[in-house]
């Protein structure tokens, strides 16, 4: 028999009783088609667990590594989605659980970035930073007065109250690649200063850098098993001295992370490859001296480089593309991932293509960064599109991409050999039990 599908339909005493038995969804949605396969463990949804209520029991599911089943059990449903190819799936996960009478509230960065559409498949839409504000909200579901909009767009949570995410909601050992776990995620800041082109930092209220008190950061840290992380601050190059503190608080945890981009200044280099630095992604788009430079400083303080790669910017003729790619295998980029530029919405990109009539799709399952939704203006969508395959094709002929992300493992494995941390993995051990690779190619 099912459970009633809502607090709000139960009679007040028992809502007070029992718990909100809640499902968070991460609706699935599709790597890049050049893209290794694998799935980091998602973070806003591990962040926002950590905001409910004592008497919220959640559970999470992520589409991308785990089966929805719609017939089991719930109470109330929270979608969480951070990429705009994630909208179209997320509308579909809460029409089915509304046509069942079960409540649905939205949240998180593409929820913002669609808010009136979203609005159209929901109970109720959250829009910005969920701390300290869930128990009105869990509130209101438990009075069956669910407004349709919670609005906090503009006034961000302070950030003394970004307590340590709740990763014990996620299913760790769905989260490898060929039995080595994935990094967790982990953030030291919230907003960036910079207002990059296609960005929607902007308007998502995050021009401000706000960093987290050092306590917290500390705090957290220390209680992530996992000696390898993704440090996903927007960029850590926000402010000099705060690095260096940051870096200086984090030596002592000989942890290992890869991040956004760090300062271009040595002494900040130094202390965040002392701070276990391991590699950042690093947009490259162009082939400039000054960019062949900020590969090589990274590269002098060991720390590699994954490039990331806008292809189809108004400046770029199919030259600039093929040359970018030439500069990208000279200045030896341990990795590369190329995306097509997407005007998302609320973005200058999508402002400036709107005015211009050049839109070809609003489908947001096409907003996936691997295919042409705009019409370039040195070349057909059909070219740059080729230019795009070429690109990851021409990067990674030598070398396949699985190789590359070997080799920057073993980066990890050396400095973590060198202070003491290394754990071996289960393919690590099959490594050391059948000896070295030999033939150019990971295990
Ligand atoms: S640095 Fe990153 S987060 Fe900041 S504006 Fe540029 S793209 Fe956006």
């Amino acid at each position: 028999m099912m459970r009633p599908r809502c607090r709000a339909s139960v009679p007040a005493i028992a809502e007070e009783e029992s718990p909100v038995k809640f499902r968070l969804i991460y609706p699935k949605w599709s790597k890049l088609s050049g893209q290794t396969e694998f799935h980091l463990p998602p973070h806003g949804p591990v962040v926002f667990a950590a905001t409910l209520p004592p008497d919220v029991d959640v559970e999470f599911i992520d589409e991308n590594v785990q089966a929805l089943d719609f017939d089991d059990s719930v109470d109330c449903v929270g979608i969480s989605m951070m990429l705009t190819s994630q909208v179209k799936r997320g509308w579909a996960i809460a029409d089915e659980y509304r046509r069942r009478g079960v409540k649905v509230i939205f949240g998180g960065i593409a929820t913002q970035l669609h808010a009136e559409e979203t609005q159209t498949h929901a109970d109720a839409v959250f829009l910005g930073e969920a701390e300290g504000r869930m128990e009105a909200v869990f509130a209101d579901l438990r009075a069956g007065k669910l407004k349709p909009t919670y609005d906090y767009l503009n006034t961000p949570a302070p950030i003394e109250t970004v307590g340590p995410a709740r990763r014990s909601i996620l299913k760790r050992e769905l989260y490898n690649y060929k039995g080595v776990p994935m990094v967790d995620l982990f953030h030291a800041s919230r907003g960036c200063r910079f207002n990059c082109y296609p960005c929607a930092v902007n308007y998502l209220g995050g021009r401000s850098f706000r960093p987290r008190p050092f306590a917290r950061v500390i705090e957290e840290l220390s209680t992530i098993e996992n000696n390898r992380l993704f440090v996903v601050d927007n960029s850590l190059a926000q402010s000099k001295e705060w690095e260096l503190d940051l870096f200086r608080e984090m030596i002592p945890l000989k942890k290992k992370w890869c991040c956004h981009p760090i300062e271009d200044d040595d002494q900040v280099l130094d202390l965040a490859a002392q701070a276990g630095a391991w590699y950042v992604y690093q947009a490259v788009f162009d082939t400039s001296d000054f960019i062949r430079d900020r590969i090589k400083r990274y590269h002098d303080h060991g720390i590699g480089v994954e490039g990331t790669i806008l292809l189809g910017l108004d400046e770029q003729t199919e030259d600039d593309i093929k040359s970018l790619v030439d500069f990208l295998l000279e200045v030896e980029l341990d990795l590369a991932e190329f995306t097509i530029l997407t005007p998302f919405p609320h973005t200058r990109t999508r402002d400036d293509l709107v005015r211009e009539g050049r839109i070809v799709t609003s489908d947001w399952d096409q907003y996936t960064a691997d295919k042409v939704v705009y019409k370039p203006r040195h070349m057909t969508p059909d070219r740059l599109l080729e230019l795009y395959n070429y690109a990851w094709d021409t990067f990674y002929k030598d070398e396949p991409q699985t190789y590359k992300m070997y080799k920057l493992m073993q980066k990890v494995v050396a400095k973590e050999m060198a202070d003491g941390t290394f754990v071996p993995r289960r393919s690590e051990l099959a490594r050391k039990r059948f000896g070295r690779v030999t033939d150019g190619k990971p295990g």
